[in-house]
């Protein structure tokens, strides 16, 4: 079995000086492809290094809306210049979120919202919409965070021209009811190892509730750690912290596949397929 990871942010501090030493680690561990995320201005020129030197690595951009209020007057520009000078780029990690809104300063500083606090939610979709018209005009395939805001995001694109490649909601936490018309709109799902966590059992019956066309899995590394018994990798951070890496994908899919009803190789199947053709295909796969 292959294993295609939806969503990562190999370029995150968190993962030591050289994230690249994860590519083969990875690799060994059954990990054909991954997708790396972007976050704002200043982590885009790592998200490039790494996937010019990372064949099996796909780069996205965009501005998150956690760094929204951080962003510089010319970061359209920008964005501009990463996605015309990286092969294969798409559009992420970009979205709305109103539980940072309710974070502490203290909190906020800690997961680097930059000094003048989160954005308020009129601007995070001012800043998404602008993203969204770039995705629309170059087909670039455009994954979404969402956290708290499913209502405004669901009017955001319902509002627009539909996406000419779709999109993918990342680490979905939103409804079963909502499944159906986020399919209609063009919506692929990924699933995380935060699934995983006996808190969130009731969130099984959401995920059973995505067509096996749109499903794919994601780490979120170095976020979204799950349960000890799903990590294959246990890795800490400079300070000591554990980390989720972007090698637990195939343990963290065994999880899934449980909590899915499905036999992983099912699930590696599918979510290989919709990977690929959501994605592209990556330089290392043929
Ligand atoms: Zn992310």
């Amino acid at each position: 079995m292959r294993w295609f990871d939806a969503h990562n942010h190999l370029q995150d501090a968190r993962l030591g000086p050289e994230p690249e030493r994860w590519v083969p680690v990875a690799a060994a561990a059954g990990v054909a492809g991954m997708v790396v995320n972007g976050t704002c201005e200043s982590d885009w020129p790592e998200v490039r290094r790494l996937a010019l030197r990372c064949p099996s690595v796909i780069p996205a951009f965009g501005l998150h809306p956690w760094r929204v209020s951080a962003r510089s007057p010319g970061w359209r520009g920008k964005l501009v210049e990463f996605l015309d000078s990286t092969p294969q780029a798409g559009l992420g990690e970009v979205g709305l979120d109103r539980w940072i809104l309710e974070q502490t300063p203290e909190r906020c500083l800690e997961l680097g919202v930059g000094p003048r606090g989160p954005a308020p939610l009129e601007v995070q979709l001012d800043v998404l919409q602008e993203q969204l018209d770039l995705a629309t005009e170059r087909g670039l395939p455009v994954t979404l965070h969402c956290l708290k805001a499913w209502g405004p995001l669901m009017d955001c694109c319902r509002g627009r021209p539909r996406l000419p490649r779709g999109f993918l909601l990342h680490s979905y936490g939103g409804s079963a009811e909502g499944v159906p018309e986020w399919v209609a709109l063009g919506a692929y799902f990924s699933v995380s190892g935060h699934s995983l966590q006996p808190r969130k059992a009731s969130h099984a019956a959401v995920l059973r509730a995505i067509p096996r066309d749109r499903l794919l899995v994601e780490t979120d590394a170095p976020d979204q750690m799950p349960p000890a018994e799903w990590v294959s990798h246990p890795a800490v951070d400079a300070r000591g912290r554990p980390v989720n890496a972007p090698a637990n994908l195939a343990r963290i899919a065994e999880g899934l596949a449980v909590l899915l009803g499905m036999p992983p190789w099912e699930l590696a199947e599918h979510s290989e397929a919709n990977w690929l053709r959501f994605f592209g295909r990556p330089r290392s796969v043929v």
